[in-house]
């Protein structure tokens, strides 16, 4: 049985899906710029998700949202719109930067090795499903229309602020001037009528304009899961108001719980602090990669901490990744041709109890000390099979570890035989042999080994 923390109910729950398959949503990202390595933190938690429901047999329908509209910068329908800010800064229409954007999300994606769901869904895409949505919101007496659009009216929702954000809360946070054409200044738009110089917009019922960013999910969920989501994730930002909104629109909308598991993985942070733009401390892939480090180096770092704890990112930690990394990887190859035999319980044993880490709500770093266990038992093909198994989990890439040939091990000992023989020119003359091939030989004082 699988064990999810589930923010709504503040439980580790047992995960039962409501079908055959796992519908999941997973918000997914604004594309305006470069995603950075909090980003992929989220990315890479719905990753171990997936994979972990897959490993227990699983069928998944996973959905998630790109979002090519822009939106308000922050979360309370304030601010600027982030793609057009981006758009004028790099001198390309809105549709150009989401494009852009949305290729380079895939490309950081495919670097991580992440598994991502059965539909992306851009939310241009979706405007009618939206339009109908709302509609059927001012329908049910869920939603009310003003000068500046479409409103939610929140106090129609009693059960608003189940993830632990209440109205009373939110009310104290809003700023008072806002909008008097509001019932309450904690309503959040559905959809704003567009400014003349407006680029993205459509046409709707309450004229030209844009679907305001929560709806977006709601939409997107409804149209490709339906009225039962057996787990929603996004980062813990989303938590106390993107997610309370979206929890309002669709169980009014449904007139029942929509989503079953919610789960939200907590923020990465940059030396002990935020990452911010201003604090330069934003990093995408590409300046790990500067300071030589490899994507898989930062997945083996993600999977270092639980995804509902802060992790800190330092190179020095992502430094220590890679060393282990390496480690680990050498030791999975070395045991691809093992000769000795490890007796089965044994091996049952170690597969139960990465099952049950994984399955005790993603506990990844005890799943990785599983595996580490594992890795100091004799050299085996049984060994090398399960940890390729556990593979399926962790998503690295062996084949780039090359496995030492026998012929390279054959020179290594003949080398090792001339030195004890104290025959130096042989000795290296073999060695030179062994790194023309592209090994390396290191000494110690009781024997050598071969990189
Ligand atoms: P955005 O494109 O801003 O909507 O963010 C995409 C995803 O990244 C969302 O699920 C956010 O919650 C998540 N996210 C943003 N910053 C961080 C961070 N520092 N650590 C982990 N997740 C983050
Ligand atoms: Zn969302």
């Amino acid at each position: 049985m699988i064990k999810l923390f589930n923010s709504l109910t503040r439980k580790k729950e047992d995960f039962v899906p409501n079908g055959e398959f796992v519908k999941m949503y997973s918000c997914g990202p604004t594309v305006y710029s470069y995603p950075h390595i909090g980003n992929m933190r989220a990315y890479l938690f719905m990753d171990n998700i997936r994979r972990v429901l897959k490993y227990n047999g699983y069928k998944l329908d996973g959905v998630m949202n790109i979002t090519d509209v822009g939106h308000l910068t922050s979360d309370a329908d304030e601010g600027e719109d982030k793609m057009l800010v981006a758009s004028k800064k790099e001198q390309k229409t809105p549709w150009e930067i989401a494009k852009y954007y949305t290729e380079i999300f895939f490309n950081e994606a495919k670097k991580l090795n992440i598994d991502l769901p059965e539909h992306i869904v851009p939310a241009t895409t979706v405007i009618d499903e939206i339009i109908k949505f709302v509609e059927g919101l001012i329908e049910k007496g869920y939603a009310y229309i003003t000068t500046k659009g479409v409103y939610f009216d929140i106090q129609k929702f009693p059960g608003y602020g189940k993830l632990g954000n209440s109205i009373d809360s939110k009310m104290a946070g809003a700023r008072i001037d806002v909008d008097d054409e509001k019932h309450n200044p904690a309503d959040f738009v559905l959809w704003v009528k567009a400014p003349k110089e407006h680029i993205m917009k459509w046409d709707s019922p309450w004229g030209i304009g844009y679907p305001g960013w929560h709806i977006e999910c709601s939409a997107i969920g409804n149209k490709y899961l339906g009225e039962k989501i057996d787990i929603h994730t996004g980062g813990v930002d989303h938590k106390t108001i993107h997610h309370e909104n979206e929890i309002a629109q669709s169980d009014c909308l449904c007139g029942h719980r929509v989503v079953n598991f919610w789960m939200h993985v907590e923020f990465l942070q940059v030396n002990g602090g935020k990452m911010g733009k201003s604090l330069n401390n934003m990093y995408v892939l590409d300046d790990l990669k500067e300071k030589g480090f490899n994507p898989e180096d930062f997945r083996y770092f993600y999977f270092n901490a639980h995804y509902s704890k802060q992790q800190n990112f330092t190179f020095e930690a992502l430094q220590g990744a890679q060393n282990a990394l390496k480690a680990f990887k050498n030791l999975v190859v070395s045991n691809k041709n093992g000769e000795n035999v490890v007796d089965e319980t044994v091996i049952n044993n170690y597969k139960n109890e990465f099952l049950e880490s994984i399955n005790d709500d993603l506990n990844m770093p005890k799943a990785l000390a599983v595996c580490q266990k594992l890795l100091k038992e004799p050299k085996s093909k049984q060994v090398y099979d399960l940890m390729m198994d556990f593979n399926k989990i962790l998503g690295f890439d062996f084949e780039l570890t090359k496995e030492i040939p026998t012929q390279i091990k054959q020179l290594a000992e003949q080398r090792w035989q001339a030195k004890k023989n104290r025959d130096f020119a042989l000795a290296d003359s073999l060695r030179n042999q062994i790194e023309t091939a592209g090994f390396v030989i290191k000494d110690s004082k009781d024997g050598y080994t071969i990189e």
